[in-house]
C-alpha cells in the first residue's frame, strides 16, 4: 500500500500572519513529504500488510512487523499527524455547536481551556504534539512525544498543535508561546466539531 502526501486544501499563505507561508511550504513540502516517503519505504518491505488507512497501522502498532514497527511509529505517525494537522487549520472560523458546550463543561470556560492547552504546549519538553482528544468519551488534553499518535493509546484526536521547532522556528524562533498564541487564531473549529461528531458516534 502506497501512501500519498495530501495537497493542502488552502494556499500556503492562507494562515498569514499567524503561520507564515515559508513555514507552511517547508513543513508540508519537505517535512511531511519525508515522513510519507519513509513510511512508504518501510511498507515496501512488507507488501503483505493490508490496511485501509495509515491510521489503522498506528491503532494496531503491535501487529506491525517488528522490523518496521519503529519506522511506522515515527514516520507513519508523522504522516497521519500532519494529515490531521493541516485539516484543523483555517482562518476565521469560530467555535460553536456541541464542541463549544463540551469544552465549556469540561474546562469551565473557553479561556480556561486555552490556558490549559497553552500550558501543556509550553510544558512539553523536546519535540512532540499537544492534543485535545476524546478518551473514554471524555475530553482530555494530552501530550505525545516525537510523532506518537494518540490513536496508539486508544484516544481519538479532535485538535492538535505541532510543537516541533520546524513548525514555528522560521517565524517565531524560540518564542514558542507566541506561536501557541497565534495558533488559536487559525483553528478550524468546523473541522474540530466534525471530528467530535465522528468521535462520539
Ligand atoms: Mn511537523
Amino acid at each position: 500500500m502506497k501512501f500519498e502526501l495530501p495537497k493542502l486544501e488552502y494556499e500556503y499563505n492562507a494562515l498569514e500572519p499567524f503561520i507564515d507561508e515559508a513555514t507552511m511550504k517547508f513543513h508540508h513540502d519537505k517535512h511531511h513529504q519525508a515522513y510519507t516517503d519513509k513510511l512508504n519505504a518501510a511498507m515496501e518491505k512488507h507488501p503483505e500488510i493490508n490496511v485501509r488507512s495509515a491510521e489503522e497501522l498506528l491503532i494496531n502498532l503491535d501487529s506491525v512487523s517488528e522490523d518496521i514497527r519503529t519506522i511506522v511509529r515515527n514516520h507513519g505517525g508523522g504522516y497521519i499527524n500532519h494529515n490531521f494537522f493541516w485539516k484543523i487549520l483555517k482562518a476565521n472560523t469560530e467555535i460553536s455547536g456541541k464542541i463549544k458546550k463540551e469544552i465549556q463543561k469540561k474546562f469551565e470556560s473557553f479561556d480556561k481551556f486555552q490556558e490549559d492547552f497553552t500550558n501543556a504546549s509550553l510544558g512539553l519538553f523536546g519535540s512532540g504534539w499537544v492534543w485535545l482528544v476524546l478518551n473514554n468519551k471524555k475530553l482530555e488534553i494530552v501530550s505525545t512525544s516525537n510523532q506518537d499518535s494518540p490513536l496508539s493509546f486508544g484516544k481519538i484526536p479532535l485538535l492538535t498543535i505541532d510543537l516541533w521547532e520546524h513548525a514555528y522556528y522560521l517565524k517565531y524562533q524560540n518564542r514558542r508561546a507566541d506561536y501557541v498564541n497565534a495558533f488559536f487564531n487559525v483553528i478550524n473549529w468546523e473541522q474540530v466539531e466534525e471530528n467530535y461528531a465522528n468521535a462520539i458516534k
